[in-house]
């Protein structure tokens, strides 16, 4: 069921920025051995050469269960490494300020929210991250 939305999702989603339509698969919790040359996140990863994205319900230790506001944000986001190998060919997928916008509009998009300014603070070595208290009170 859950899969069936996702794939819908990233479907329509890849039909619009016009690259290969990726591939989907939810797992119940974070699998223990997470692949070399794949990007991860808390609640998501991506895997450049097969074009598979995996999200999963819950976290390894504390098996706390992501809100699907999370869900949603982590395909968002890994959809967002997706484009960047196919449609702006980049060679890797950094989480750049740009990275960080488009994962938000698609976001804002797939969750019917109207789009917010992003307000950054800059972090240890030149890196940047979204001020979410800021963010989320400049509605
Ligand atoms: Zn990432």
């Amino acid at each position: 069921m859950l899969r069936g939305a996702c794939a819908e999702f990233l479907g329509t989603a890849s039909a619009f920025y016009k690259v290969p339509k990726c591939d989907v698969r939810v797992l119940a919790s974070r699998p223990l051995r997470v692949r070399e040359h794949s990007t991860t996140e808390l609640f998501g990863d991506y895997h450049p050469d097969s074009m598979l994205i995996r999200v999963w319900m819950r976290t390894a230790v504390r098996k706390e269960v992501t809100s699907f506001g999370t869900f949603l944000s982590t395909l968002c986001h890994e959809f967002c490494h997706h484009l960047d190998y196919q449609k702006f060919e980049f060679h890797d997928s950094w989480h750049t300020r740009g990275f960080y916008e488009r994962a938000a509009a698609l976001y804002h998009y797939a969750w019917g929210t109207p789009l917010k300014k992003l307000f950054w603070v800059p972090v240890a070595g030149g890196r940047w991250r979204i001020d979410w208290q800021r963010t989320n009170r400049s509605g």
